[in-house]
């Protein structure tokens, strides 16, 4: 079985189908694990939505899609993410919303675990040091974890009663063993690791390893559609940044 692992998608189409296609064209893949915030800061929340509902993906929910939905209010988040989420919000199909008030928090699919933020706060909680990987690892019940929100590509290793922090270097072959860990493949549609090209997993059951990969995506028509809605400018420029 091979799942593609992607996270933080954005409501950015046109990263999404780059991913789509990229991954496809590595072999394919038989399930969609996504790791929540399908929508918020991009213009295309809908047809982000209707892609993942038409392939049956596994998917949690994030603190935008929370938002989004009326479950959570937007007073942590900056002016500019406001702004897009109360955009969303109101540009949401009535069955787009039902979908995501559907999702679930955590999903196990053997051996991962998918949440969005950790596993002691499944949607806001930030998975960026030790103390909150091991917090996670405590509360594992199965060998691997995925989150996302960071927006920061990483692998995190169990070593002992410590974690370790390791590279997940693009294009590179991960042999995933005993040993448990969490793995963040990076976000789709807005990445903030200082580049721009939207990052997602691969990950293989049956040779038990995943890889990280990275797309050029048609940056400027996401842009132009963004700008096309009012959306910040803030937001518009800072994925030629990837930050
Ligand atoms: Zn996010």
């Amino acid at each position: 079985m091979r799942a593609l692992i992607l996270s933080d998608i954005h409501s950015n189409l046109e990263a999404l189908t780059a991913v789509i296609d990229d991954a496809t064209e590595r072999g394919g893949f038989d399930s969609l694990w996504c790791l929540g915030d399908t929508v918020g800061y991009g213009s295309d929340p809908g047809p982000c939505i209707k892609f993942l509902r038409q392939r049956n993906a596994l998917a949690v929910l994030g603190n935008h899609d929370y938002v989004a939905i009326g479950k959570a209010s937007a007073e942590d988040f900056n002016y500019a993410a406001k702004a897009a989420i109360e955009w969303t919000a109101n540009n949401l199909s009535p069955e787009d919303a039902k979908y995501l008030s559907g999702l679930p928090t955590v999903i196990k699919a053997e051996p991962f675990t998918l949440v969005h933020g950790t596993l002691r706060d499944h949607v806001n909680e930030y998975l960026l040091e030790r103390d909150t990987a091991l917090a996670t690892l405590e509360l594992l019940e199965t060998r691997y974890c995925a989150v996302g929100h960071t927006h920061l590509p990483f692998i995190c290793r169990e070593d002992g009663n410590k974690t370790t922090f390791i590279e997940f270097a693009e294009d590179r072959e991960y042999n995933l063993d005993e040993e448990r860990l969490i793995i963040n493949p990076g976000s789709v549609g807005q990445p903030r690791d200082r580049n721009p090209r939207p990052s997602y997993a691969l990950y293989d059951s049956l040779e038990s390893t995943i890889q990280r990969h990275r797309v050029e995506y048609r940056i400027q028509e996401t842009q132009e559609k963004m700008r096309d809605v009012h959306l910040p400018e803030y937001l518009i420029d800072r994925l030629n940044q990837g930050i």
